[in-house]
């Protein structure tokens, strides 16, 4: 039954939490800090916490490579955070600031922004470039997200 288990890296306190994976969908609490552990709005991430975000969850992680000065991932923000909304138990969603961990950034190749990937377990699975409407987003999601 160990397999029925996943782990979630909280969006406050990041610690690691193990679940049942049927209790995902029952608004599970965090058991360090008590709260939610699906965000329902993107989680911010930085050089320091961007590994742990994408390699430690079980669930897959999007993410937003974004930029403050970019007009295009200002557009896109706010579709972003309603699909986080609507799919917090499906995935964990992250926005990175390049401009301020250009280390990451980097690391990562990402030369045009918005820039949106799909990690799991650590490993790259889909990237695209470019805002998308919100209908286009979903859909690139789901031909791309794993489940879990
Ligand atoms: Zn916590």
């Amino acid at each position: 039954m160990t397999d029925s288990l996943i782990q979630i890296v909280c969006p406050s306190c990041s610690a690691k939490n193990r679940l049942p994976k049927a209790k995902l969908n029952d608004k599970p609490l965090c058991g360090k800090c008590g709260k939610s552990l699906l965000s329902t709005s993107p989680v911010a991430a930085s050089d320091k916490t961007f590994s742990r975000y994408i390699t430690d969850n079980g669930l897959p992680v999007v993410v937003d490579f974004w930029a403050p000065w970019c007009g295009p991932c200002k557009q896109f923000a706010p579709t972003f955070e309603q699909v986080a909304g609507e799919m917090s138990a499906q995935a964990c969603f992250v926005r990175l600031d390049t401009e301020h961990n250009q280390n990451t950034a980097g690391g990562y190749s990402i030369r045009s922004i918005p820039t949106l990937m799909i990690f799991h377990h650590g490993k790259e699975i889909a990237r695209m470039s470019g805002a998308l409407p919100k209908a286009q987003f979903k859909q690139w999601l789901a031909q791309n997200l794993p489940s879990v």
